[in-house]
């Protein structure tokens, strides 16, 4: 199969000749065919499976072929994405798509001033990728008028759902015009997700290209239990140990990434850390740093990392476990890609067990545990399986007081007797269940 029998038109086929595309990826074969006969789809598709062509390709032939010449502040076809950095990921590979096509392509988000972008938008673009928030902004200053829409992309949809962005996605969906072609792409394929799809699709086509929820089988993974307050030491350790080159590593707040970062630094190691915090140019200074090598260790939130497009990273750490499981499939697919091997390792301590448990579940296997010598925790972490379980072992049964006193008896506890008693596991892995027009914001992790 060729992009030629596809359908696409030869602009489009001459700049994937320019970047080297030989191929259609799965995701690229069906969902191709279907955007350019005009139907909605839902594909479950992640990072790595080549989705952003598959629907900008297609997009862009359309918006070259068909509908009106773009007005004054109008926007012919809109791709949503959930941060900055996939705003810029996507809107740059829609440049290369389009680059022999006499179409306006721009990209808004937030965190940088609003005003260019308005000018910008004055005499109309025909595609516009946004993040949520500042697209509304724009939308409410006037400066956004949807009546030209033909096309809505919502881009890893779950993402902007466990951002919290379902606010603003209703929002937008109120604005748009009820007659339009949506495409909805999403890592996962939950029921938050069919919920979503649910209002805003119109009987779309159903694109599963890898199993659901199943982490890339190239990827080693592995992980390592210790105590929580000996992370750093193990991390220092085990990248001597194992002579890391690059590494990113993900961290669960942007005081946890700033803390390693300082760590690392004053142990001399040339690290660098990106979240939400720090401002747009900042982050991507770090990253480019980062991929030039010239930053060894890139220390991340997930929201921060998210839309990175780093091809064959060889390693990711997570220096904390995801709050939310789908999260660790996000994280690992950074590495491995392509068919290439990569290798994933955890740090996990006994308060991070349900956390563990369900990603277990959630990618159906049990994760390989290795020791690392002198690192061995206090606090055990109960062993788990992709059952969803966490095993708890008895306490030995105590010896009857002489005296025959009535105490309790504790057998569900999963700690030795005689260790010290771990810490309750304080989070509790529950994936936040969007309600569509209400629910709580919560953008930064
Ligand atoms: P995505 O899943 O959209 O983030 O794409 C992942 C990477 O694969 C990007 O770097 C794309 O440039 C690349 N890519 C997408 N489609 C193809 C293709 N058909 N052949 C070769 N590379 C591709």
């Amino acid at each position: 199969m060729t992009f030629a029998t596809l359908g696409l038109i030869e602009p489009l086929l001459r700049a994937l000749e320019t970047l080297g595309y030989q191929t259609p990826t799965p995701v690229q074969a069906q969902a191709i065919p279907a955007v350019l006969a005009g139907r909605d789809l839902m594909a479950a598709a992640q990072t790595g499976t080549g989705k952003t062509a598959g629907f900008a390709l297609p997009l862009l032939q359309l918006l070259a072929m068909e509908g009106p010449k773009v007005t004054a502040n109008s926007v012919r076809a809109l791709i949503l994405v959930p941060t900055r950095e996939l705003a810029e990921q996507v809107h740059e590979a829609v440049r290369q798509y389009a680059e022999n096509l006499p179409l306006r392509t721009y990209a808004v988000y937030g965190g940088v001033s609003i005003n260019p972008q308005m000018m910008k938008l004055r005499s109309g673009v025909d595609l516009l990728v946004a993040t949520p928030g500042r697209l509304l902004d724009l939308f409410r200053q006037n400066a956004l008028k949807f009546n030209q829409l033909q096309t809505l992309v919502l881009d890893e949809a779950d993402r902007m759902l466990d951002l919290g962005f379902s606010e603003e996605l209703a929002n937008i969906y109120r604005a748009l015009p009820k007659k339009r072609q949506t495409l909805l792409f999403s890592a996962t394929f939950s029921d938050d997700i069919r919920l979503l799809a649910g209002q805003m699709l119109n009987d779309p086509l159903s694109i599963e290209v890898s199993p659901r929820n199943v982490a890339a089988n190239t990827v080693k993974q592995w992980i390592v239990t210790v105590d929580k307050k000996r992370k750093p030491e193990l991390f220092v350790h085990l990248m001597r140990k194992g002579k890391w080159k690059q590494v990113l590593v993900f961290a669960k707040t942007r005081n946890g990434v700033d803390a390693l970062v300082e760590k690392l630094q004053g142990l001399g190691i040339n690290a660098d850390g990106i979240h939400g915090d720090k401002p747009q140019a900042t982050r991507q200074r770090a990253l480019d740093r980062f991929k030039l090598s010239e930053v060894q260790i890139l220390v991340a939130t997930d929201v921060a990392a998210r839309g990175l497009d780093i091809e064959d990273l060889p390693l990711v750490v997570n220096f904390d476990l995801p709050i939310v499981a789908e999260d660790y499939i996000h994280r690992i697919g950074r590495t491995g890609r392509a068919g290439s091997t990569g290798e994933a390792i955890s740090l996990v301590c006994a308060d991070e067990v349900n956390l563990l448990s369900a990603i277990e579940m959630l990618t159906r296997q049990t994760l390989k545990r290795q020791n690392e010598p002198d690192f061995e925790p206090e606090h055990r972490v109960p062993d788990t399986d992709a059952s969803g379980q966490v095993i708890k072992k008895p306490k030995k049964p105590k010896k009857p007081k002489t005296s025959g006193g009535g105490g309790k008896r504790n057998l569900g506890k999963w700690v030795d007797s005689g260790e010290a008693a771990p810490p309750e596991p304080s989070i509790k892995p529950v994936r936040k269940v969007p309600v569509f027009n209400t629910g709580p914001r919560k953008r930064k992790p």
